[in-house]
């Protein structure tokens, strides 16, 4: 790293923290030559995602796009933004260990509907109203039977382990 004064190369640390919650490493150094102090930032090459559209069509995978979408269809509801925060934070961990460079965009949409499921039934029929673009009643219905089973068997397994 060339220092910013001089130009020499070498430098030695004189101190090192975390920041951004442990994302980057910031580095205070000194030059060897004229002893200036100057600071560099490591942080992880996050490597390229591209989400594939149900037209063929790519585009850069994007946290703050399902944020949005997730915000949108829990409006109201008491879903706080950080619970939303952390359903992100799980899909693309998810997304990332299990896909090298590219992911279709129906299992990001599947992710989705796993994950809000468990946070919030409500939030989770507008998610998937608006992702599955029903093309009839039926297949709301089909939608909403899933959904009451769900919720039967949620509450039937907090009865067992009350009994
Ligand atoms: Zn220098």
């Amino acid at each position: 790293m060339r220092c910013p004064k001089c130009n020499y190369l070498k430098s030695s640390v004189v101190d090192s923290r975390q920041a951004e919650e442990g994302n980057t490493i910031r580095r205070r150094r000194e030059c060897e030559n004229c002893h200036t102090r100057f600071t560099t930032f490591e942080r992880i090459e996050e490597l390229p995602l591209l989400v594939i559209k149900k037209d063929g069509t790519r585009e850069q995978f994007s946290r703050d796009k399902i944020f949005n979408g997730i915000i949108r269809s829990a409006q109201k509801r008491p879903v706080s933004s950080s619970a939303i925060e952390k359903v992100v934070n799980d899909i693309e961990q998810k997304i990332r260990s299990d896909y090298d460079s590219e992911v279709s965009s129906v299992v990001i949409g599947n992710l989705v509907m796993d994950e809000l499921a468990e946070l919030d039934e409500i939030t989770y029929v507008r998610f998937a109203s608006v992702y599955r673009s029903f093309k009839d009643v039926d297949e709301i219905e089909a939608l909403l039977q899933q959904i009451t089973n769900r919720v039967r068997s949620k509450k039937k397994s907090t009865l067992d382990e009350t009994d």
